[in-house]
């Protein structure tokens, strides 16, 4: 089935997997992630119009306005909210939020990787109070508690262990920000927008374009924060300051120059997901590909769900045990036919595979995935 094998990983597999096994699509990755080939065709068709023309244009500002608008369809926002766009990732948002969400003390839900380093970065801010962290072993979540804090920071998805939080805003912390890492989440779970303030992520996990941008929904609650603390004149980096970042999208702008392929990759993933049914579509794709990893894997001999509390299993980030298999023997194998990234998260240090299943992998592939994986195993042990 596969005509593109990646061109690096061509040697010759220990264990050739039969063509008729493979995905029609090996990319399993939790970013990037696959890119659909009506992304690439979008590009094709823009390349002359919009690529390498100015983003102070209408051309590539059309683009902006339609994420922006198309974001509040997928959304459902309600009136008052806004999208705002800079750049550098969701890794820069942390950033941007020590210093223009977070007004003097936050507390953080700790339970891997990502929200570490949320934390870790509030921590060593020299104009913040230190945060309240509280923290869960890998493969579980901490619950919050209401406390003397101003902004809650909360990931609704862990990409690095495979956890789902489900979100809602701390009874009694009414005055307080919820500000959300949906980096792996956004496009694929539902959420409810009175339990939120920001809800921010990079584009190339649910939505299959590039990395080096982050989005962020944020409510009029959020936007009178980040215009408080612009006013109350705290020094800031320009290219992290929110208040910056906003007045730039307001304009359908980016406050320095955008990746414009980025955009146009995004806009069509976007429609995508709207023309097929928006979030409610969504959720339900990935449901049903997650639902057949953890199935098989919760019957299978060798194999079990790393998380053992069925309601914190990611829908879209499966991390999955291994018993008697070696995990990285076996993700060696899939990589050299074809299958890529689904080895585990680097400091995971577990027998493990990650199989991300975004909206834009099909059920047939991860079908397949499956079939190839027991084939493997076969062959291993
Ligand atoms: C990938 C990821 C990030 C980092 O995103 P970058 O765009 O690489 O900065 C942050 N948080 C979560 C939950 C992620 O999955």
């Amino acid at each position: 089935m596969r005509s593109n094998i990646h061109p690096s990983d061509s040697s010759e597999p220990s264990t050739r997997i039969p063509n008729e096994l493979l995905p029609a699509d090996g990319r399993f990755g939790a970013g990037p992630s696959k890119v659909r080939k009506e992304q690439i065709e979008a590009l094709t068709a823009l390349s002359v119009s919009v690529l390498g023309s100015s983003h102070r244009q209408e051309p590539v500002k059309s683009i902006m306005r339609s994420i922006k608008t198309g974001l509040h369809s997928l959304f459902t926002l309600p009136a008052g909210w806004e999208v705002i766009l800079g750049n550098g990732g969701a890794s820069f948002f942390w950033d941007a939020a020590s210093f223009g969400l977070i007004r003097n003390r936050s507390e953080h839900l700790v339970f891997g990787e990502f929200s570490s380093k949320f934390a870790d970065i509030v921590s060593r801010a020299p104009h913040l109070s230190a945060p309240l962290v509280l923290s869960a072993v890998a493969g579980d979540a901490p619950s919050p508690v209401v406390a003397d804090v101003d902004t809650y920071c909360f990931t609704h998805n862990e990409t690095s262990t495979g956890v789902f939080s489900s979100l809602s805003r701390p009874l009694g912390g009414q005055d307080a920000l919820v500000v959300v890492d949906a980096t792996s989440a956004a496009g694929c779970i539902p959420w409810a927008c009175d339990e939120v303030d920001v809800y921010y992520f990079s584009p190339h996990k649910g939505f299959g374009a590039d990395g080096g941008t982050w989005l962020a929904l944020c409510s009029p609650k959020a936007l009178a924060r980040i215009a408080e603390i612009r006013d109350s004149k705290r020094w800031c980096p320009p290219s992290l300051d929110l208040a910056v970042s906003l007045a730039n999208s307001r304009e359908n702008q980016m406050y320095n120059t955008q990746s414009v392929s980025t955009m146009i990759l995004l806009d069509e993933q976007i429609k995508w997901m709207l023309g097929n049914g928006g979030l409610p579509w969504c959720a339900q794709k990935v449901n049903l590909s997650s639902n057949m990893l953890y199935t098989w894997a919760d019957k299978h001999e060798l194999v079990s769900p790393f998380v053992t509390n069925r309601d914190l299993r990611s829908p879209v980030v499966v991390t999955l045990d291994f018993d008697k298999v070696d995990a990285s023997a076996l993700s060696r194998i899939l990589r050299a036919n074809g299958i890529v990234d689904v080895e585990p998260y680097r400091k995971i240090g577990r027998n493990q595979l990650r199989v991300s299943v975004f909206p834009s992998v099909d059920l047939e592939d991860v079908a397949s995935l499956i079939t190839c994986i027991d084939y493997v195993i076969g062959r291993l042990v």
